[in-house]
């Protein structure tokens, strides 16, 4: 589960809003070198991730001065980890039940 208040706080010069960008942008960074991509996109309420930067620096002073964008989900691409195993679980019981 990823805290996301911290984007939306009113005061962006704060401890908290500023450290959760930094670790955004460590997040972003390394998402690129992944999938070797030579630009990130930009989150910010005026690009809308519609603009790449070349430098995550760019990115990190957008999110700074403009703030994120309204419906930004952090990490939506590859954040749905883990909600399989319940239903599987569900499934192998009633199994039991109908042979007979
Ligand atoms: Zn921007």
């Amino acid at each position: 589960m990823v805290d996301r208040r911290w984007m939306y706080l009113d005061n962006r010069t704060c401890e908290e809003y500023l450290s959760g960008v930094k670790s955004f942008i460590a997040a972003t960074e390394a998402d690129k070198l992944n999938r070797h991509l030579c630009a990130i996109c930009c989150p910010c309420i005026d690009c809308e991730n519609m603009t790449k930067f070349s430098s995550s620096m760019h990115v990190h002073a957008h999110l700074i001065v403009r703030g994120f964008m309204d419906d930004y989900l952090f990490g939506n691409e590859h954040g749905e980890e883990g909600v399989n195993d319940r239903g599987l679980q569900d499934g192998h019981m009633g199994e039991g039940i109908s042979v007979s």
